[in-house]
């Protein structure tokens, strides 16, 4: 069973609503919900590494917005990196 990571700002915890928009560069123009392409605008397939908080305005890494119930529960495990284990899952 896929385990869903819990996805909220690093730096206040606000949850992302299905109704949070992010918008791309003004050249650009898309506005979507960045969580639901992993960060990546559908409009011109840029992909973001760094997503803007919603709430407290403060920017962070895409990737520090998941939060993997993993990665408090197994920490002595750490030793293998999780995007390795990924990979070969997948
Ligand atoms: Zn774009
Ligand atoms: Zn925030």
């Amino acid at each position: 069973m896929a385990r869903e990571p819990d996805i909220h700002c690093p730096q206040c915890g606000y949850r992302p609503s299905p109704l949070d928009r992010w918008y791309c560069t003004v050249d650009c123009g898309t506005r979507w919900h960045t969580f639901w392409t992993g960060g990546v605008c559908p409009g011109c397939g840029y992909a973001w590494q760094e997503t803007q908080c919603p709430a407290c305005a403060r920017t962070s890494p895409h990737r520090s917005w998941y939060h993997f119930p993993r990665e408090d529960d197994d920490e002595l495990e750490r030793s293998e990196p999780l995007e390795k284990a990924d990979a070969i899952r997948g």
